[in-house]
């Protein structure tokens, strides 16, 4: 296996999504992606990218991230993004100890040189690699492995199509679970769920009443608000230009749900989910790359 990896940008940037928006954070997004989902707002990562080896990625990550350099971000004492939730019963053996593991990243003990967060810090930026989907790439795992040796705080977007089980237990996974809107419904690989931990996030993209009530159910059924944090996360519609023609097309018969609509039924389902407006898509042009 090669050393490299078809990158498609790195940035700094916001993130704008999961438990850590707000936060400055160092994008890696990787080119290729098997699924076609209706709102997909990246489909330029389908195929757009260069080879680069996984030195050179290590690199301009450092690049970006050296003016936060000592910089920590300091965290309400015993908080962190992740943890603060009721574990369910163990049931993977790696994971068992992974709530351990990322908070001892946390604390600084696994810190690389020049990222030494303290005891209840965590080191900015955060680094994230997304894409397309990053798994799909067999060095993305060595590649997150590296950069948590490295210091950082690591966090992976992934459909939730393919396996979390490969991926560094210190490395904080926001894995989607696929709404029929997508279109996608069919490939969620629900064997993850058996492998998610305290630190992970799942995510739910909602653009129709009828994920709103998917979701819904999928958190009852498989009590999902003892696994993790949960994101809803509202459709941003897409622009002519952003709707590329190989995306699947939302089902006939489902009906739109405003982001309005959507929060008011989070209310008075009293679900225990984190709505999510997409920080980036509000702060820049929806369809501007590299933020
Ligand atoms: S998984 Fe993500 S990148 Fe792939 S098509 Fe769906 S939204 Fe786009």
């Amino acid at each position: 296996m090669s050393d490299t990896l078809v990158v498609n940008e790195i940035y700094l940037s916001l993130q704008g999504e999961s438990t850590f928006a707000g936060l400055p954070c160092v994008f890696v997004r990787l080119t290729g992606c098997n699924l076609r989902c209706s709102y997909c707002d990246t489909a330029y990562a389908f195929t757009e990218g260069k080879k680069m080896a996984l030195a050179d990625v290590r690199t301009e990550v450092g690049r970006l991230a050296k003016p936060f350099q000592d910089r920590p971000l300091a965290l309400t004492p015993g908080f962190s993004p992740g943890t603060a939730r009721r574990e369910r019963a163990p049931d993977v053996s790696a994971a068992s100890q992974v709530g351990h593991t990322a908070e001892v990243v946390a604390s600084g003990a696994a810190a690389g040189p020049g990222l030494k967060p303290g005891v209840n810090e965590i080191a900015l930026p955060l680094v994230e690699l997304t894409g397309g989907e990053p798994l799909l790439q067999p060095n993305a795992p060595p590649l997150m492995k590296h950069l948590c040796d490295d210091g950082f705080t690591v966090l992976v977007e992934t459909s939730g199509a393919l396996d979390i089980s490969k991926v560094d237990p210190r490395v904080r996974r926001i894995m989607d679970l696929k709404c029929p809107g997508s279109g996608e419904v069919e490939r969620n690989r629900w064997e993850n769920l058996a492998h998610l931990k305290a630190t992970d996030e799942i995510k739910f993209v909602i653009g129709t009443v009828e994920d709103y009530a998917w979701a819904k159910q999928q958190i009852a059924t498989h009590k999902l608000d003892l696994v993790c944090p949960l994101l809803m996360s509202w459709v941003h519609p897409l622009r002519p230009e952003q709707q590329d023609k190989a995306l699947k097309r939302v089902p006939a018969g489902q009906t739109p749900i405003s982001r309005l609509e959507l929060v008011e039924r989070i209310i008075a389902d009293a679900l225990p989910v984190r709505f999510q407006a997409q920080l980036h898509k509000i702060i820049w042009s929806p369809e501007q790359r590299g933020v």
